[in-house]
């Protein structure tokens, strides 16, 4: 039987923005590592590191951004290719609040749906059962009518993620999605991940700059050193990861501080040492 492709492989990935002007800056340097692509599971990476360190320039990578791809030197691959641009097989959930503003919450989740209405070949009431199936799942039923502006901050991220999963792309990518929140919504956002991720079983690549959010839901923790970018440390199963656990409690642990201790001195060490 042969053996799985990986889901994502970076192979001594480097990436110079303005290469030979004044401008000139190396943001990642030699970024090698290889997610499985695991039979009902996929893993949580949690990417942290000093501002500038690249991390959002992995993310765009693997998303296949046009002013971000290719790589300088070496190779990003998708499920063994090398992607072609942004495709339906990675979603992707910013900080910033990306729905489409003229549309009904309904709306803006049937849009993934239906722009990919030929493959997925759905009726227009099946992708509205669909969009509130979603809708549902990510706590806002009742909302399907209101415009985003009528959402809060946390009811407009709980949107993007519904537009997201409704596709069930098998790569989320995830740039600092809860840094805007206040800290008990922020809580709720953590469990949301945790519960829904189970579900799909998703591999899920979340940049945050919190620590704590990294250790929580991260499967692996990867810790970037100052650009150049590299992954200077990564802690796996650094705490068990049960589904439905309650943040709050689980953050409370005297386990768990001791895992951000860890992460947090591996943090500082690297952050002082300069490439
Ligand atoms: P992080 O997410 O770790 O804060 P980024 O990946 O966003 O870091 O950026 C790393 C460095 O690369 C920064 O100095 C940033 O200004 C630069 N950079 C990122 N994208 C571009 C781009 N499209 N053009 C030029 N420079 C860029």
């Amino acid at each position: 039987m042969s053996a799985r492709v990986p889901i994502v492989e970076f192979r001594n990935v480097s990436k110079t923005f303005n290469p030979g002007t004044p401008q000139e800056f190396t943001a990642l340097k030699d970024v090698t590592f290889c997610i499985e692509d695991k039979p009902d599971y996929g893993e949580f990476i949690a990417l942290v590191g000093p501002s500038g360190c690249g991390k959002s320039t992995v993310m765009n990578l693997i998303h296949g951004f046009s002013d971000v791809f290719p790589p300088t030197t070496g190779e990003v691959l998708v499920k063994g290719a090398v992607p072609t641009g942004p495709g339906r097989d990675r979603g992707m959930i910013f900080q910033r609040y990306s729905s489409f503003p003229h549309r009904t919450t309904l709306h803006n989740v049937t849009f993934g749906l239906e722009i990919n209405q030929r493959e997925l070949d759905l009726s227009r009431s099946a992708m509205e059962d669909l969009a509130a199936q979603w809708l549902a799942k990510v706590g806002l039923k009742g909302h399907e009518r209101k415009y985003p502006h009528q959402l809060s901050g946390g009811q407009q991220q709980r949107l993007a993620i519904a537009r997201t999963l409704v596709l069930k792309p098998p790569i989320i990518l995830m740039d600092e999605p809860f840094s805007a929140l206040d800290e008990p919504t922020r809580y709720e956002m953590q469990q949301l991940i945790m519960e829904l991720w189970h579900d799909i079983e998703t591999t899920v690549f979340l940049v945050t700059h919190s620590l704590s959010e990294a250790v929580f839901l991260g499967d692996r923790v990867w810790v970037f050193t100052p650009a150049p970018g590299r992954i200077g440390k990564e802690f796996t199963d650094i705490i068990p990861h049960t589904r439905g656990a309650d943040p709050i409690k689980v953050q409370e642990s005297s386990q768990f501080k001791q895992a951000v201790a860890e992460v947090t001195e591996v943090f500082r060490a690297l952050e002082s040492c300069k490439a």
